[in-house]
């Protein structure tokens, strides 16, 4: 069996393996299909084309991108595969994106300041130097560098999680705009980890908004939250996706790429609904 990992995150948003090393390592575990869906931003993929590091006999790199979506209570994640990386909307959009996320740094930096945690936009800025989407877990590494928490997952649980004090809001798209971007960059829309969307009646609604697959295979989707989606995706016709989510973040499972794949026909049916010939598949 050809294994895949079609979740992937580097340097260019909040993982923290480049681009280059995310591809030297799939390569070493024996994956054979790896997508790279970086937070709002495509650059990761631009630069492995610039380096001439694209698809070769032994794996096959799938374009992708995850966007943040936001109902009033939930996040959803919506992953985009198959997109054309010069599609100009799609760039304008994540140029749009990319400024409000640099803005929001700051916005975040006056509230830290607020609540008596001051940290230097300019410490967040630079240790998110490879990072087109710069975000909140760039600010609870400062965070936890400046000696206000232990950890990451500290600063998120007392200060930077949704319903806590110093979370500030990203501009972000709505289901719909986001499902009609990747659409028109050739791309295939598919609902990320819908286990964390924590709502079943709002994943349908997503369904019916006119997504065409659904995460599946998540690490954080046990048996029977896998045999549900597996049945939902069925009972609509839906692609049937999965991946890691790797981040490379020490004590987030997976540590390491080939860990937690998928099989690579999953891949295989994926390319072919793209619309378009892209450099992955
Ligand atoms: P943002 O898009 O800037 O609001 O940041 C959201 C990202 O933060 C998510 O995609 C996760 O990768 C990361 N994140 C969320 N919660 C946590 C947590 N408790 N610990 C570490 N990272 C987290
Ligand atoms: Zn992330
Ligand atoms: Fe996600
Ligand atoms: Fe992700």
């Amino acid at each position: 069996m050809k294994k895949a990992d079609l979740h992937i995150h580097t340097t260019a948003s909040d993982g923290r393996l480049s681009p280059l090393g995310v591809v030297r390592q799939a390569k070493q575990s024996g994956l054979s299909y790896i997508a790279i869906t970086d937070h709002d931003t495509v650059d990761g993929l631009l630069l492995l084309q610039k380096e001439q590091s694209f698809t070769d006999e032994k794996l096959t790199i799938i374009s992708g991108i995850e966007f943040s979506t936001d109902t009033p209570e939930h996040e959803i994640h919506i992953l985009g595969y198959g997109i054309a990386l010069d599609n100009p909307n799609l760039l304008e959009q994540l140029t749009a994106l990319k400024r409000d996320r640099i803005d929001r740094v700051y916005r975040m930096v006056d509230k830290l300041r607020s609540l008596g945690y001051p940290v230097d936009v300019q410490r967040i800025l630079s240790f998110a130097k490879d990072a087109a989407s710069v975000g909140r877990p760039h600010v609870a590494r400062v965070l936890v560098q400046c000696g206000y928490f232990a950890t990451v997952a500290e600063a998120f649980d007392r200060l930077l999680n949704k319903d806590k004090p110093g979370y500030v809001p990203h501009y972000k798209l709505s289901v719909r705009d986001v499902i009609g971007i990747i659409r028109q960059a050739g791309g295939v829309p598919i609902l990320a980890h819908p286990g964390l969307v924590g709502d079943d009646d709002l994943v349908e609604q997503v369904i019916e908004e006119g997504i065409a697959g659904i995460e599946v295979y998540h690490p954080t989707h046990d048996d029977v939250v896998v045999k549900k989606y597996l049945q939902l995706a069925r009972r609509h016709d839906l692609l049937i996706t999965g991946g890691s989510d790797f981040h490379a973040i020490s004590g987030r499972y997976p540590e390491s790429l080939g860990l937690f794949y998928v099989d690579g026909e999953l891949a295989e049916t994926l390319c072919g609904k793209f619309g378009h010939t892209s450099d992955g598949c």
